[in-house]
């Protein structure tokens, strides 16, 4: 059976598919392994599907997963990973972004002992100056953020090994940040450089709303900082109103009270402010604990255990 399944997401992708098809089954014909494809029609609404199934027909080592509707490549990836059964996992775009000719050199690491292969852009060809800043914030923010550290400029496309796959496949939790799942799995991973290209045919499905909304999923389901951020603002608030606190009593008993009222005012505002804050900041703690419980996340994966016998 397969030793290595392409998994490829698609999304209206009906414009790429044939000429995707017919490059990456020269490179796989030249591999010398058993492969398949698996393609993820993530409920497109043009001819993907179609164009899937006239390649189906043609070529015996593909396959095809349709999904109810449009879930999002995060969800699609998953639902492709999910049904390679058996061997390695190779995921790609369709676009033709990610050079299917780069699959021998992933092949080659991974034949050298390595988990998980991820090709690394050199050069992001046909992307404005704005995207490459943003994404250069964004993996900077997730760097300082996280414990995980998500290598830069790296897209979905690499290559899993079998234990890799079988390691995602206990990660269960909802909101799936692959490129995050990818790297906290562990094991020997490393990074294969290559130039990305500007898309084939068709539109990036990723607006500026959609890859915000990524970033805060990537930043949120990595890191609990933000919460930790409310803590903190809030015990130094609560801090500075204490002080601010004793500032109004020591005048009002010094000096007396001339504007009648507004120091007690004053004070139980101060103390009701500073306690709430600091409530919310304890709230918070416990939610972010409770938000690490729910992933479910298995605790580690052993890579060689060497037991007593
Ligand atoms: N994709 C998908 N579901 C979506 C959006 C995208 O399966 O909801 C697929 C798409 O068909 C392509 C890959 O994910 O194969 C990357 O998408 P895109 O090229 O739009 O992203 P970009 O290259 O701009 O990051
Ligand atoms: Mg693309």
């Amino acid at each position: 059976m397969a030793q290595l399944t392409v998994v490829v997401p698609a999304y209206n992708e009906a414009a790429v598919l044939e000429d995707f098809h017919a490059r990456l089954a020269a490179v796989l014909d030249g591999l010398g392994l058993d492969c398949a494809v698996l393609y993820v029609d993530d409920g497109s609404g043009d001819a993907t599907w179609a164009v899937i199934g006239s390649l189906l027909a043609r070529d015996a080592r593909a396959g095809a997963l349709r999904l109810s509707r449009n879930f999002g490549k995060e969800a699609a990836l998953t639902a492709g990973l999910d049904h390679v059964r058996e061997g390695a996992a190779v995921v790609i775009d369709a676009d033709l972004q990610d050079p299917p000719e780069l699959i021998p050199e992933l092949v080659a690491q991974w034949r050298a002992g390595y988990d998980v292969v991820y090709a690394t852009r050199s050069a992001r060809a046909g992307e404005g100056v704005f995207k490459r800043l943003t994404a250069a914030a964004f993996y900077r923010a997730m760097e300082k953020l996280s414990d995980t550290a998500v290598p830069r400029d790296t897209g979905d496309f690499r290559l899993l090994s079998r234990r890799a796959l079988d390691a995602l496949a206990q990660l269960r939790e909802r909101q799936r940040f692959m490129k995050g799942l990818f790297a906290w799995i562990g094991y020997r991973q490393t990074a294969v450089r290559y130039l990305r290209e500007p898309r084939q045919a068709g539109r990036s499905k990723w607006n500026y709303w959609r890859l915000t909304q990524l970033a805060i999923e990537g930043i949120t389901s990595f890191s609990t900082a933000p919460l930790r951020l409310a803590t903190w603002v809030g015990l130094g608030s609560s801090l500075l109103a204490f002080l601010y606190g004793l500032w109004v009593l020591g005048k009002a008993l010094l000096y007396g009270d001339p504007v009648r009222g507004y120091p007690t005012l004053m004070l139980v505002i101060l103390f009701l402010g500073g306690v709430q804050l600091l409530a919310l900041g304890v709230i918070g703690e416990y939610l972010g604990r409770n938000y690490a419980e729910s992933k479910r996340r298995p605790l580690y994966f052993v890579e060689e255990a060497r037991l007593p016998r």
